[in-house]
């Protein structure tokens, strides 16, 4: 099988790092404090708790969901690795709209799972196949990526009501939209929520996600997981993370602002640009090979994303205001050559 190929992780400080979708801005002051007053006491020499317990209290009290329905993941990658495994014996089927994240093929893999990728429609609204397959396991990744569309919470509490299956609705760029499936949650026990804080919270070192589900779906995703799946500093770091909440909202803000004006500057410039819900945005220019403007602005040490199934598109990750203005002057500059 052919493995996963995450995004390109360059040496500190060498590029404009718009490639992978972290956030420009650093973690709350707040984690920083509460990871080093750890390790003024004697804190590694322990295993961590299995489940997380504060910090699923923590989520608990800031979602409003019980304890009990909150699963702890090292990154929600952890926890989509941790659905495939319960979900899918080998030959059952996973569903899911493509192009998305691209790591819902390599986990099927894995599990020897058969495939059924359902093209979005162009406008990216949600397929209705989707809805009326059959299937062991369907993901919705809500606002997904790369496009940064997002599909509005009726339309997929449709999907969730008439699939006889478990419906996991991956929301890693959740905090960056209108709405999301958490309210859903309580009426629909096949639905699982996996959320993340390496996005919005400034978070990815630290590797902390985590699922929201009915418990009987809860306790079958720990029978699965390693006992010490989060390490004891992620916990704490994660913790403070959350408790700092209106901090997260802050930045949040920002980036969404740069967001419409990265939109509007791109599609000034002659790009399409899918509306976007996430802290990214989808460019394209129809028909054309968009690798030469990759190459460009990698050649300025301004890294995006390109993917080979999706030629004419290159996906942008929202930085600092710095960032994007560096960004857009380079690809003035860059049109008037010949790859544009
Ligand atoms: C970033 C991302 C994840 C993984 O998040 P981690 O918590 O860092 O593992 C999951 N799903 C999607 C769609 C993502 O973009």
């Amino acid at each position: 099988m052919p493995g996963y190929t995450p995004g390109e992780q360059p040496g500190e400080g060498e590029y404009i790092k718009l490639n992978t979708n972290e956030n420009p801005y650093p973690p709350s002051p707040e984690v920083v404090d509460r990871i080093k007053s750890c390790l003024a006491h004697n804190f590694l020499s322990l295993y961590p708790p299995p489940l997380c317990q504060k910090l699923r209290q923590q989520i608990s009290r800031v979602y409003g969901i019980p304890v009990e329905w909150i699963l702890v993941g090292n990154g929600s990658d952890e926890l989509l690795n941790l659905a495939f495994r319960a979900f899918l014996d080998p030959d059952d089927t996973v569903s899911y709209p493509v192009p998305t994240y691209t790591l819902y093929r390599t986990l099927a893999h894995i599990q020897e799972a058969r495939v059924l990728e359902i093209p979005f429609p162009p406008d990216y609204s949600l397929p209705i196949e989707l809805v009326d397959t059959s299937a062991s396991l369907k993901i919705l990744c809500n606002p997904n990526s790369p496009s940064g569309t997002f599909i509005a919470t009726h339309m997929l509490e449709t999907l969730v009501e008439k699939s006889d299956c478990p419906v996991l609705v991956d929301e890693a760029y959740v905090d960056f939209a209108g709405e999301n499936a958490l309210p859903l949650l309580n009426r629909y026990p096949n639905m699982l929520v996996a959320r993340t804080l390496s996005k919005s919270f400034s978070l990815a070192g630290v590797r902390v996600g985590f699922v929201c589900a009915h418990p009987d779906m809860v306790e079958g995703l720990i029978k699965v997981k390693d006992s010490y799946n989060v390490n004891r500093l992620s916990q704490e770091a994660a913790i403070a993370a959350l408790q700092d909440f209106p901090y997260m909202l802050c930045n949040v803000e920002k980036i969404r602002r740069i967001r419409e004006k990265m939109t509007e500057n791109f599609r000034n410039l002659g790009f399409e640009v899918f509306p976007s819900q996430a802290n990214f945005i989808l460019i394209r220019r129809k028909g054309n090979n968009l690798e030469c403007l990759y190459q460009r602005l990698r050649e300025e040490k301004i890294l995006v994303r390109y993917f080979p199934e999706l030629p004419d598109s290159l996906r942008i990750t929202m930085g600092s205001a710095e960032e994007m203005d560096q960004l857009v002057q380079a690809v003035i500059r860059f049109s008037q050559e010949a790859c544009l």
